[in-house]
């Protein structure tokens, strides 16, 4: 008999052991995985961690694998150890780390929802009568337990042959968002051997003058096959199949195609096709193979900084790049990686948001084309599944491109990470755990690795410009844009003083200048860009007569009112309410809105000016990959050419024609208790500044605020990183914040506010005699409640002088201590760390 520790996707510290049967044995390895029963009924994919020769204790009853659900591991070792550092250093458990890390189809439990696959066409696979009858029992809409489904069919462990299915795509995980799903197969057409020759041919389409449909269909056939140079070098083999559903396309000519295949002129065959997305737009590959393409020809400024960033790395394994907007840098990662990939290693481009894979997916694939693949949580469940079994193999792309999850891939030889726009805060995952920080996780996946990494942003975080300043990482800047453009004008508009004189009325969030600057855009043809950081019609509505405002039922926030849905939406939670048609306080009749959200923006620009054509860009209308994608292109072909939006519309997005940059209310961003606050409104108004002028002439950024005095509106407007970087610093420094000390989070949670209050303070004492004033709180946070569970905050700082590792330590024990009180053990504590 053989042991083996299995890692489970729960949050529970370590692995278990369980006993291996002989006829097993052989085909587990480290990171193959194992189907196991953990509690009375559950069972879950683990992963294994280690082979044993003898228990780890004796004299204890071990359960047995149920199944090998691998024929090789599925998890390679260097992932293991990256899992491991993960849940150390965030406070988690590895089964957590596990549990984000795989897509859901590799991870098959007990509460996993299936569906039928509804494209899966049985003929041509052998299934048995259990298999058939699998399928019938489950949806193609609706999603089913497995547990509900074993329990249904009275049948017990169906994991195996659910998987089985599933690798026939028979079966798949259930998501919302299967949408994208395309079949595995596809019919494929191609012309026949014998017709194979000009003369042929033209007797074959003469003798169709009689069909013209099926005429018709042969020619266009020809055309999407590019038969005539085929035919030109007399080499069938140069005929490309066409896809059926291309050439028979929605206009019914199915007949015509029955009838060419009678007649012996076409030849269907089966295809396999990847479900990985082709990395450029079909239209823009039509029938050329994806051709590499070398990188463009870099400026001398960037011919600089490359061979600067290349020569630090030979020193150090990080560098920041630091350039401003359009400078240029991802031309210069193209050189690197192009580099990289030419010395046979990997590269990771890890990018904050998949809204800005769009763009750069069709930069980079018009270079690397399909040497790269794209990964993030909106692409279907299966196709993850894909890229990392295909990353796994011999043929593993050499370059993926995505957001923090693709840190969780398998790596053979990485030899470089990118990680673009490193300052951006959703680099940060919030929840669930583990809460890391991915641009410093990908630090130490690139440590494991040798390999190195390239921090690039205009706007640095102050944890990565201190590091670069210290001569921990390496420091390459690019001061002036591509092309001499230069950096954008940015004029300040006192809106209290406007209003105050009456030269901004009514209910128009533009300044006069503003105006003036987006009309004259307008009228000469070019765009603009108008930034307000909030969505929705109005952060808050009021009651006229008593002040009264909603609020959600389950958060402590006041609700947004969305115009479009007519509907009051809370941020936190997203509960919808009605819009009430009375005050509950005093039964007035009359209340208005406070506020500007994007959506109000947008019916007062339509006022403003009538003549454009408006794009708006939030959360709300980019629900979809697709929708997303039609608004940055309607706007880049300059079918739009006014653009309204949240932060979104900051991000490293490339435009040619943006004339003006109007930044709405500088103060919503400056005034937000959070110690970050001025670095965030610092980056996220030079970023969206960035976007204007790129490429045709200087452009202007109109910045609108009550508060023009505050030294921070001073540097925005001069660009002046390097000043708010001391500035800022020295604020850290004497508070005690980030960079200066590194934080610790605990949050407590409970639906009574009692037991959470309590709690908080037996925790606190509990810690205060080893960290005394650093310890801060039990603070009520901002937000004090949110989804029906009250909140209270202790924050830790640790000092230079602290390990970090007994600090942990101390935070486990003083948790484990306070959860094994009767009182407080359905108290959630949560830690996160450098939140
Ligand atoms: P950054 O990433 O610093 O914001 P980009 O790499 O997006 O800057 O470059 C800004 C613009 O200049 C882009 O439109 C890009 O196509 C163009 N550009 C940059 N470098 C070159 C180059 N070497 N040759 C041609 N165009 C370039
Ligand atoms: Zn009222
Ligand atoms: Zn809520």
């Amino acid at each position: 008999m053989k042991y083996v520790s299995v890692l489970l996707p729960l949050a529970l510290p370590g692995t278990y052991t369980y006993t291996l049967a002989p006829e097993l044995a052989a085909s587990v390895q480290v990171g193959s995985r194992v189907v196991v029963q953990f509690g009375a009924r559950r069972y879950y994919t683990g992963v294994v961690t280690q082979l044993l020769e003898a228990p780890p204790q004796a004299g204890v009853a071990l359960k047995p694998v149920v199944g090998v659900a691998d024929t090789a591991p599925t998890v390679l070792p260097a992932q293991l150890r990256l899992w491991q550092w993960m849940a150390q250093y965030y406070m988690c458990s590895e089964g957590e780390v596990l549990k984000a890390a795989l897509p859901a189809g590799l991870k098959l439990e007990s509460e996993t929802l299936l569906v039928r696959n509804a494209d899966f066409d049985a003929a041509g696979h052998h299934l048995t009568a259990r298999d058939e009858q699998l399928l019938q029992a489950l949806d193609t809409e609706r999603g089913k337990k497995l547990s509900e489904l074993e329990k249904e069919l009275g049948l017990k462990s169906l994991m195996a042959p659910v998987r089985r299915l599933m690798d026939l795509q028979a079966v798949q995980v259930s998501e919302t968002l299967s949408q994208g799903f395309k079949p595995r197969t596809e019919t494929r057409v191609r012309l026949a051997e014998a017709y194979f020759s000009e003369p042929r041919l033209n007797e074959l389409l003469d003798a169709l003058q009689r069909a013209p449909a099926q005429q018709s269909l042969l020619l266009n056939y020809l055309d999407l096959a590019q038969a005539p140079a085929a035919l030109r070098l007399q080499n069938a083999a140069l005929l490309a199949p066409v896809a059926k559903r291309t050439l028979c396309g929605a206009r019914g000519s199915e007949a015509a195609f029955s009838a060419l295949r009678k007649r012996g002129v076409l030849q269907v065959e089966q295809a396999e096709v990847s479900r990985l997305r082709p990395v450029m737009p079909p239209e823009a590959v039509a029938g050329t193979p994806l051709a590499d393409r070398s990188p463009k020809p870099l400026g001398s400024e960037q011919q600089r900084a490359l061979e600067e960033v290349r020569r630090a790395l030979g020193e150090k394994q990080v560098c920041l790049l630091h350039g401003v907007t359009s400078s240029g840098k991802t031309e210069v990662y193209i050189h690197l990686m192009a580099e990289a990939l030419a010395q046979g290693r990997q590269v990771l481009y890890l990018v904050p948001e998949i809204a800005l894979t769009t763009q750069l997916t069709e930069r980079l694939a018009r270079v690397f084309g399909g040497r790269m693949a794209v990964y993030h949580s909106k692409f279907p469940d299966t196709e993850r599944v894909e890229l990392w079994r295909r990353q796994l193999g011999p043929d593993a792309c050499p370059l993926v491109l995505g957001v923090r999850s693709a840190l969780f891939l398998p790596f053979q030889r990485l030899g470089l990470v990118i990680v673009d726009e490193e300052h951006e805060t959703s680099y940060k995952q919030q929840d669930p755990a583990p809460r890391y920080q991915a641009r410093d996780t990908a630090v130490m996946l690139a440590r494991q690795w040798g390999a190195k990494v390239v921090l690039g942003t205009a706007t640095p975080s102050l944890e990565t410009y201190r590091n670069a300043r210290s001569g921990k990482y390496a420091l390459v800047e690019m001061p002036l844009r591509y092309g001499h453009v230069e950096l954008p004008e940015i004029v300040v508009e006192d809106v209290k003083e406007l209003r105050r004189k009456k030269l901004m009325t009514g209910s128009s969030p533009f300044s006069p200048r503003l105006l003036s600057e987006v009309r004259a855009a307008l009228a000469g043809h070019e765009q603009a860009i108008l930034f307000q950081n909030r969505r929705g019609y109005a952060p808050v509505v009021e009651c006229r007569t008593c002040g009264w405002t909603p609020r959600c039922t389950r958060c402590d926030v006041s609700l947004t009112l969305h115009r479009g849905l007519n509907k009051l939406v809370c941020h936190y939670c997203g509960s919808v309410y009605d819009v009430p048609l009375q005050c509950p306080a005093c039964e007035g009749r009359e209340l208005r809105d406070v506020g500007y959200g994007t959506e109000k923006v947008e019916e007062e620009a339509r006022r403003a000016f009538p003549e454009a054509r408006i794009a708006r860009m939030d959360l709300d209308t980019t629900r979809s990959r697709a929708a997303y994608e039609r608004i940055i292109g309607e706007f880049q072909r300059g079918e739009k050419n006014l653009l309204i939006g949240t932060q979104m519309v900051t991000k490293g997005l490339d435009f040619d024609r943006v004339r003006v940059v109007g930044i709405l209310n500088a103060d919503q961003m400056l005034n937000q208790a959070d110690f970050r606050a001025h670095e965030r409104a610092f980056q996220l108004m030079a970023q969206v500044a960035g976007r204007a002028g790129r490429r045709s002439g200087r452009g202007l950024v109109v910045l609108q605020t009550r508060q023009p005095q505050l030294p921070l509106v001073e540097q925005v407007v001069r660009s002046d990183y390097a000043a708010m970087y001391a500035m800022q610093m020295e604020e850290r420094e004497q508070f005690g914040f980030p960079p200066a000390v590194r934080l610790i989070s605990v949050m407590l949670k409970h639906r009574d506010e009692q037991v959470v209050a309590h709690a908080a303070e037996a925790l606190a004492a509990a810690l205060r005699p080893a960290f005394g004033p650093d310890l801060l709180g039990p603070d009520r946070p901002v937000v004090s409640r949110v989804q029906l569970l009250h909140l209270r905050k202790l924050l830790l700082k640790v000092r230079p002088g602290f390990t970090p590792q007994s600090v942990r330590r101390s935070l486990w024990a003083a948790r484990q201590w306070l959860l094994s009180q009767a009182a407080y053990k359905s108290v959630a504590v949560v830690f996160d760390v450098d939140p």
